[in-house]
């Protein structure tokens, strides 16, 4: 039941807001569409005159909202004629007609970024191009600090910004006090404008998105609801509505909230759901202006617009409602929900203390639409992992309409061309898995997920909600011995350990944290004795058959035809030569590999070989990974500890590194692989699961005199970082390739059949000296800490921005990686010549830049 105070909210809003308790889906909408500029969904646009579905297109993109129109124009763009757009209702219907239209640019990450600029600039050239006015309005966005935690954040931010191409600038509170005369700046610490931020008026956008479409040839049917999805052959093949059937090569589910249940329909999993989502906006105010820039105040979780000489104020609240968890009405068009007044009042009066007139001022209307969001916060875009050419593009986040014009281009050229045009792994729909698509964990996680954008973005900060999905066998063990755990994909894994009495929890902070001590002794732990970490959740797929290996060999660029029990490190490149994956292939027999990756890349990974296994080749792959707990035993002191709890010869000679065979441990057996990712002598022990209790204790008692140390993974990642090994989607992607990232070494360049991306490689490789190369950096300044994004400056200049960092314990101090650009080529000479510095909120501090690793360059510590 709601507190007290929450009633005497409530009922100042009602007081503030005569009309409010009378409020109710029907008012609300009629309200709305008085009080708003873009008041008419539906009346002033024309309906699609009816024409006869075709029998077959080329693509059909179902779905008229922004993203389905943003589609099907760019399609139109490149070409595409033979492109039929099918909308249930009327263009817009769904969640687009009712968003507020803020055009902000800078995203979490580089790519969703590019996208939202180009977003911003579609826009701008989209009405003198279509003759349908947009609405674009460019009068700038102010990010509002609260606290010196949030200022930090916001000014590393700035700092990313310009390495993304982004106009930011920190601004006094007195400035934006100028820029903004009747809002109270009394609580500001920071703030930051963006002058080429700006809004639109999303029906009309989509409506010139439409009309260009249209003006290219594509053909757009509304009234058309698809009801079924046909496949063949584990593809698309067609969809099926009430006026007909339509053969198509290429299906596009831009279905909004619906996209989850159009995704049923053809069998595959698009994890999102509906939320409420609000604003309100208020009767006129005096001195408001269509200039006044968009404020985005994250303490009050709000942002506040100029609407037609109203203020809107939209809330991205910390713990939001999903909506239609039963699925969403048929007749749902053009409508929106009843407010929840009491569970929003609260919200919508810290938000309005911005603005200390909105408290005297009436309101129009308190609205709420349900928008559709995902477990991360990002959206879904490309080809399902398992179904060909069914495409999917839902999940906006409430980004859609900011998105929506790189959103449609990406698209576009994926649908093409093959592939998207740029590395958007962070959106790209196989980082999901399909246990995703779970109700209730869709509905926890968004609880949290619709306000996410609005709090604060902690260094290494976890998601609260849905947490103890997937457990390793361990779970209990590692609790016991202290683990904090974090979560990646459903996935529990200890990140780091407390002491006995210690509490196993973060306490957030962009300096030292509390836990730095205990990562200190987890990372001396694996240098100097031996470290245990679980990485059960890493994927494991074995690839079987007589086609096996040459399916393997023509994807990877090593080379997989090797002898028995030999670990194959190696990545997966596109036809350009762009790193898709990056992982180690274990030859366990004549036709059966043992293929191994992180958790997060397991769909894409799969999905990656099946659709590269050649029609009647005979190559089955199956996913493993949830029969098998993986311990890994690292450290100097590993060789002694296994030699201890197992018979097989241990020794240098009698099993080389990268080589891998099965030992009892135990009771039990294990797949032991010499391999390291932390650059010591070490092994991973793949156990079955109904073993690996017994395997754990197995080791830890017999570890005691080894000194054994339960490692999490925050050690992992600064022991990696020292030895300059990368990680995938964060150093390396698929916009990188092995020449870039140093990986080139690994490439089997004379493999008879080759491998996907080699002549792109061999063709980049005769250009000359490639004009980024991955470098690693140790900070001067022991006291600094890196995380990524990070600017890197030579010889003053910026050039690029750090992929990942860590705190080295064994270096000293903060360690990166990072690209370096030149646009005659990155030479050795270019990296050792110049005079390196990152800045790390605001302070440059020089570091140290080397192309080998500055830990163990020779490797003599894992080749021993
Ligand atoms: C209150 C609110 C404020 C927002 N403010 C902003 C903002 O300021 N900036 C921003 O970027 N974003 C904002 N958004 C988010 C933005 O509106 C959405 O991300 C965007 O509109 C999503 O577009 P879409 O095309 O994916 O979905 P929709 O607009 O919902 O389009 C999907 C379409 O698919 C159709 N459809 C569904 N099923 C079928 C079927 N079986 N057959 C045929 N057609 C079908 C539906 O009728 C619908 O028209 C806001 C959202 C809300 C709710």
């Amino acid at each position: 039941m709601s507190s007290p105070s929450l009633h005497v909210a409530v009922r100042s809003v009602m007081r503030a807001f005569p009309g409010a308790a009378a409020s109710g889906s029907a008012a609300c909408a009629s309200a709305r569409l008085r009080c708003l500029q873009s008041a008419s969904p539906s009346a002033s646009y024309p309906v699609t005159a009816p024409q006869n579905l075709p029998s077959h297109a080329q693509v059909v993109i179902i779905g008229g909202g922004v993203i389905g129109c943003s589609i099907a124009y760019h399609l139109g763009k490149l070409g595409r004629r033979d492109v039929v757009l099918l909308e249930r209702r009327r263009l817009t219907c769904g969640t687009t007609w009712h968003a507020a239209g803020l055009l902000t640019s800078l995203r979490d990450t580089e790519t969703q970024t590019r996208l939202a600029m180009y977003t911003q600039g579609l826009y701008r050239r989209l009405e003198e191009e279509t003759g349908q006015a947009t609405g674009l309005i460019q009068c700038g966005s102010v990010q509002l600090a609260l606290t010196q935690d949030k200022a930090e954040e916001m000014r590393r931010g700035a700092l990313a910004a310009r390495c993304f191409g982004v106009e930011c600038h920190e601004i006094t509170p007195a400035e934006f006090q100028r820029l903004w005369p009747l809002a109270d700046a009394s609580d500001v610490r920071a703030a930051f404008h963006f002058p080429n931020d700006g809004r639109v008026n999303p029906t009309d956008v989509t409506q010139a998105l439409a009309k260009g479409a249209r003006a290219a040839g594509v053909r757009i049917f509304e009234d058309t609801p698809v009801s079924a999805i046909e496949r063949a052959h584990g593809r698309v093949s067609a969809v099926v509505t009430p006026r007909g059937t339509i053969s198509a090569e290429c299906v596009v589910n831009c279905a909004g909230i619906w996209a989850r249940s159009v995704g049923a329909l053809a069998g595959v999993a698009v994890p999102l759901q509906a939320a409420e989502h609000y604003y309100m906006i208020s009767e006129a105010v005096a001195g408001v202006h269509a200039q006044l820039p968009i404020i985005r105040d994250p303490g009050r979780s709000a942002y506040i617009r100029e609407e037609a000489g109203k203020l809107m104020v939209g809330l991205f609240e910390p713990a939001a409602r999903p909506w239609g968890v039963r699925g969403i009405p048929e007749d749902f068009a053009f409508a929106e929900l009843p407010p929840d007044w009491e569970r929003m009042a609260p919200h919508l009066e810290t938000a309005m203390q911005r603005v200390p007139v909105l408290l005297q001022t009436g309101m129009k209307v308190l609205f709420c639409g349900p928008e559709s969001f995902t477990p991360d916060h990002n959206y879904l875009m490309g080809e399902a992992p398992n179904l060909r050419n069914f495409f999917v593009a839902a999940g906006f986040n409430s980004l859609g309409i900011l998105s929506g014009g790189g959103a449609g281009f990406v698209m576009a050229h994926w649908i093409v061309h093959g592939r998207p045009p740029m590395d958007v792994w962070s959106v790209d729909i196989r980082r999901m898995q399909p246990w995703q698509n779970n109700s209730r964990y869709l509905c926890e996680r968004i609880g949290e997920a619709l306000g996410i954008g609005y709090q604060d973005h902690w260094p290494f900060r976890q998601w609260e909600t849905a947490r103890d999905i997937k457990k390793s066998p361990l779970h209990e063990r590692l609790r016991a011995a202290g683990a904090c755990f974090g979560e990646s994909v459903g996935w529990e894994r200890p990140n780091w350990f407390a002491r006995p009495g210690e509490p196993a929890r973060y306490r957030y902070t962009w300096g030292r944290p509390d836990w730095f001590e205990r990562h200190a002794a987890e990372h001396a732990a694996v240098r100097e004795r031996v470290g245990l970490f679980d990485q059960s959740s890493f994927a494991k797929l074995l690839v079987q058959g007589r086609d096996a290996e040459q399916t393997l060999n023509r994807i990877a660029t090593a080379d997989c035809r090797v002898v028995d029990g030999r670990i194959v490190y190696t990545q997966f490149l596109n036809r350009d030569g762009g790193i898709e994956a990056d992982l180690t292939i274990t030859r366990l027999a004549d036709e059966r590999f043992l293929v191994v990756t992180a958790a997060f890349t397991r769909t894409h990974v799969e999905a990656w070989i099946r659709g590269h296994i050649e029609e009647h080749a005979h190559c089955l792959v199956t996913d493993i990974s949830d029969g098998y707990a993986m311990l890994n035993v690292q450290g100097p002191a590993s060789r002694d500890l296994l030699q201890q709890v197992c018979d097989a010869d241990m020794s240098h000679a009698a099993w080389p590194f990268g080589t891998a065979r099965e030992v009892p441990i135990g009771h039990g057996t294990a797949l032991a692989m010499r391999l390291t990712y932390a650059g010591e002598l070490g092994w991973e022990l793949y156990v079955p699961s109904s073993f690996s209790l017994g395997v754990y204790d197995t080791l830890v008692s017999a570890g005691e005199r080894h000194g054994l140390q339960h490692c999490g993974y925050h050690a992992l990642n600064s022991l990696r970082i020292e030895k300059a090994y990368r990680e995938w989607a964060h150093d390396i992607g698929a916009d990188d390739t092995p020449l870039e990232a140093g990986l080139a070494g690994l490439c089997a360049w004379n493999k008879p059949e080759g491998f996907i991306g080699r002549e792109a490689l061999l063709a980049r490789r005769a250009a000359g000296p490639p004009q980024r190369r991955l470098v690693q950096f140790l900070l001067h300044d022991p006291d600094a800490f890196l995380y990524h994004k990070e600017p890197i400056y030579r010889d003053g200049e910026l050039n690029s921005f750090t992929t990942s960092g860590m705190y080295g314990h064994t270096l000293g101090a903060a360690v990166g990686l990072g690209y370096v650009k030149c646009a005659a080529g990155v030479t050795d000479e270019f990296v050792t010549s110049g005079k390196f510095e990152i800045d790390v909120a605001g302070r440059r501090i020089p570091a140290t830049a080397s192309l080998t690793a500055l830990y163990d360059p020779g490797n003599e510590r894992i080749r021993r």
